[in-house]
């Protein structure tokens, strides 16, 4: 048996449809803010993550899968030399580089114009070590805003999400909204060599990957789950301490836009998050119960660079993204369940062998009308149909026999009451069309 990737999942139905669901209400509830749906390629140029996201990031420098053809395969073995870098391409570990792309290939924000608002989902890759909601692909739903630095714009996606989390039932005491601000050009340097300082002060005490941080990405330090990093980070000089006036303006702005809004959050002077891009506002919604140390259900923050630095001309941004699995891990923790499970409308049980040509016909005439049905196609007994009928959870069951081909008529059980009724055959679907509308 050839098993799916290790990392990988198969949505099956139930966990297919509470993904179109959970999908569903996001645009419902996104769009109100006025967010449009935006596909984009799963496959990007490399260089367009190594830019973007930048080359330092466990994802871009460890984690992504990079893709070359079998062609230029076959030649990398043959000539012993690597694809040229353009040709190429990998599968995306995030959404926010390739929106943003589009955005700037397509021109959509022209100089002057009114901010665009995009929401995407679809599966991401990374090459991580799988476990529980950790995974080598996995689900994300996200957002991107790009063409203001408004503070609005920060606590109106802030807020739009602690909207859609309590839409989707997800208890606001199993959340967590952590914010920080992480300055902007002006003021990260002179924070970026403080905290190096320190962590170079701290070296002996420090992990040999923060000792690593500390020269290339010195804010990762944060990220260490080691508990004696921990310890030294706790007393780590604080980004929010160095912020220039203008990033201190804008995160004051945005807190307070939370608090008019009744939006509960905690600040967090350590939350740097893993990405090269953030500038200013980044915020992280993290489960509180059950959920061990995969408990971050998503993320993400204010990106004024990112347009820029992929080639395009400066454009601030905003955007988060959400893990749909770990979602649905915090769904289950709390025993809440996205969708109803469903049922099918009429189940056409045959009594005879003469039947089953008519029940094919009728099931068809009835889907033509938007009415769910269907029919035994094993040749089944009577009894086993019935059976199928209730696992199928049929509200009605439709009988064909002897007596109903003979006399033109069916014989229609409602599956709930048991109530029977009889129907003339030529006005079984108009009936039913009427009842099911
Ligand atoms: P990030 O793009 O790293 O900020 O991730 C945003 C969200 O995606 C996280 O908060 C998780 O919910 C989810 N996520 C990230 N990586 C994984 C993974 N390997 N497996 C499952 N979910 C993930």
């Amino acid at each position: 048996m050839i098993t799916s990737p290790e990392g990988t999942n198969d949505l099956l139905p139930s966990a297919a449809s509470s993904w179109i669901a959970f999908k569903a209400k996001a645009l419902e509830v996104f769009s109100r803010c006025g967010y449009l749906p935006i596909e984009t390629p799963i496959i990007e140029r490399t260089n367009l993550f190594m830019r973007g996201i930048g080359e330092a990031t466990d994802i871009v420098s460890k984690e992504m899968y990079t893709a070359i053809s079998s062609e230029n395969l076959r030649r990398w073995i043959e000539d012993e030399e690597p694809p040229k870098q353009k040709s190429r391409l990998s599968l995306r570990p995030e959404g926010t580089a390739g929106v943003v792309r589009a955005i700037v290939q397509h021109d959509l924000v022209p100089p002057g114009a009114a901010p665009v608002k995009f929401v995407y989902a679809g599966p991401m890759f990374r090459a991580e070590r799988p476990q529980k909601d950790r995974y080598r692909q996995f689900n994300q739903l996200g957002i991107e805003c790009l063409g203001s630095d408004s503070p609005t714009i920060d606590a109106e996606a802030i807020a739009m999400l602690a909207g859609f989390i309590d839409n989707i039932g997800l208890p606001s005491g199993n959340i967590d909204i952590l914010i920080n601000s992480i300055g902007c050009d002006t003021c990260r340097p002179s924070y970026r060599d403080a905290l190096q300082a320190f962590l170079f002060e701290s070296r002996d005490s420090l992990c040999e990957t923060c000792n690593t941080r500390a020269e290339i990405n010195p804010l990762r330090a944060f990220d260490c789950k080691q508990e004696e990093c921990r310890k030294v980070m706790a007393s780590a000089p604080r980004v929010t301490d160095h912020l220039c006036p203008a990033c201190r303006e804008h995160f004051e702005d945005v807190k307070s836009l939370l608090d008019e809004s009744g939006v509960r959050y905690t600040e967090d002077p350590s939350l740097v998050r893993g990405l090269d891009y953030y500038t200013r506002t980044v915020f992280e919604v993290q489960a509180t119960e059950g959920m061990g140390a995969q408990n971050a259900l998503g993320g993400g923050g204010r990106y004024d660079k990112l347009a820029e630095e992929i080639g395009g001309r400066s454009t601030p941004g905003f955007g988060f993204a959400l893990g749909y699995e770990r979602f649905a891990s915090a769904m289950e923790v709390a025993g809440i369940a996205f969708t109803e499970p469903s049922g099918i409308d009429v189940f056409i049980a045959c009594a005879c062998e003469e039947a089953r040509r008519p029940a094919f016909r009728l099931a068809q005439e009835l889907r033509a009308k938007g009415i769910s049905a269907d029919i035994d196609h094993q040749g089944k007994s009577l009894k086993a149909q019935l059976k199928l009928a209730n696992k199928l959870n049929a509200s009605l069951a439709l009988f064909l026999g002897p007596d109903e081909l003979e006399g033109e008529y069916a014989t229609i059980r409602d599956m709930r009451t048991h109530e029977e009724l009889t129907i003339p055959s030529n006005e079984v679907v108009s009936k039913l069309a009427r009842k099911f509308e």
